[in-house]
């Protein structure tokens, strides 16, 4: 039975999510695209039409304010709200679902604007609600957030029957020829590097000084990189949902002038997320630093070069020690040619519109607020390949380097 979906956000992981939701017609009957500036979603829906051959509706939407997402959701009447804004607006629009009565997807944890600080406890907060509703909401259905908690709760369920460790390795070794860009909303990125670094080892968490632990790791169809150990918000909720876990942490590559740009960003001020006075008004540098970066949507046309992301992760199964390492690799050229977008937003929206598809289908229907490593990994890796995003399985010999 086909559904209505909206999709708020209209950059770089919503036009992948458009371009998705459009190609499973079985499952998403009529979509429509809703953003701040309308401009986006019809670019978007432009291009849906063209490589896609289906016609998108799009909205002008403010989500900041649930009553605007409220009218909009009763004139369009969707049965799921994908939400792939800004973190900012992750409660406005759960607000607005539970008003509703619409199911609530997302790929990213709310974050308050005025503090560089994520957490789930703000969402987890709405379980409640949502089981009394009997709605869904589904968090984190990105890559990471998303598909690597997939691959833990996949993990968990065939491989191990108790896991010890995992890290998460992302790594980017694709080049868009810009001296520097982020791949997803520069702010977002900015403020999750630049924080201190952070991880979870026999009960307790500890940290690290930004970006100071690093170490060389061989990723397939990428060759060599430097990978960092960051704090990334999926450790907060596998913390709580993979058996007798003793250690977890987050790694992903950047490249030396990536890294030479954000240091000299950082020691002028330009990430900085207090207001300051400027000729007269309030601007908050980092914001002005965003709307001068090349945008993430822009990327894609002459990105070249693959990533790789996946789980490695060791444990025990009958009694023996094991070893196993599950990762995807995406080009970033072959996403541009499907979708006109780069692999970082290709491997987002992907997830999220299988997601939304597992929801709609009633596979995943189960009111109450539920991070992905908690419902059934099978059905969703049985279709993920085939919307783009297979998984290679190995079982490395050797320990991880650090
Ligand atoms: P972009 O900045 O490219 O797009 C965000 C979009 O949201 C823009 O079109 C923006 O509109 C719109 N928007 C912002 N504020 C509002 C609002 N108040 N009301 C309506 N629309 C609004 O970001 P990305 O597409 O790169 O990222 C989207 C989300 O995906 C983010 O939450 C990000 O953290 C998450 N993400 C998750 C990943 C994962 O693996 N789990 C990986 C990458 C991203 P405008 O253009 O007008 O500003």
């Amino acid at each position: 039975m086909s559904s209505r979906v909206l999709i708020i956000g209209a950059g770089g992981v919503g036009g992948v999510v458009a371009h998705k939701c459009a190609q499973v017609k079985d499952t998403f009957g009529e979509i429509m695209l809703a953003s701040r500036t309308l401009s986006k979603c019809e670019r978007i829906a432009g291009e849906v039409a063209e490589l896609q051959g289906r016609t998108i509706r799009t909205a002008a939407l403010d989500a900041d304010d649930p009553k605007n997402t409220i009218r909009l959701i009763e004139d369009f009447e969707p049965e799921l709200v994908i939400n792939v804004a800004l973190p900012y607006q992750d409660l406005a629009i759960m607000d607005a679902c539970l008003a509703t009565g619409v199911h609530y997807l997302d790929t990213a944890n709310y974050e308050p604007p005025d503090e560089a600080k994520f957490e789930y406890k703000w969402q987890w907060a709405y379980r409640e609600r949502f089981e009394q509703a009997g709605l869904t909401a589904i968090l984190g259905c990105g890559f990471d957030p998303g598909q690597t908690n997939i691959y833990c709760a996949w993990a968990q369920k065939h491989h191990f029957d108790t896991i010890r460790s995992v890290d998460i390795m992302d790594c980017n070794a694709g080049s868009h020829g810009k001296a520097f860009a982020t791949n997803f909303n520069p702010e977002i990125n900015i403020r999750e590097i630049t924080q201190r670094g952070r991880y979870w080892e026999k009960g307790e968490w500890k940290e690290t000084d930004p970006l100071s632990v690093h170490t060389p790791f061989h990723f397939a169809e990428c060759g060599e990189k430097e990978m960092y150990l960051m704090y990334h918000e999926e450790l907060e909720s596998l913390v709580q949902n993979l058996r007798g876990l003793e250690r977890i942490r987050f790694w992903m590559t950047f490249g030396k002038a990536y890294l030479t740009h954000l240091e000299v960003l950082q020691n002028v001020g330009m990430t900085s997320i207090t207001p300051i006075d400027f000729e007269g008004q309030q601007i908050v540098p980092l914001q002005f630093l965003k709307a001068v970066l090349p945008k993430p949507e822009s990327l894609g046309e002459n990105y070249t070069g693959k990533t790789n992301i996946g789980c490695w992760i060791e444990g025990e199964k009958d009694g023996v020690f094991k070893r196993y390492y599950i990762y995807n690799v995406c080009d970033h050229a072959a996403c541009y040619r499907e979708v006109r977008s780069q692999a970082i937003s290709y491997t987002t929206g992907v997830p999220a519109m299988l997601g939304a598809k597992l929801l709609l289908d009633g596979v995943w229907k189960k009111p109450g607020v539920h991070n992905v490593e908690t419902l059934d990994p099978d059905p969703f890796m049985q279709q993920i390949g085939k919307h783009g995003l297979p998984w290679v399985e190995t079982y490395p010999t050797e320990p991880l380097p650090v």
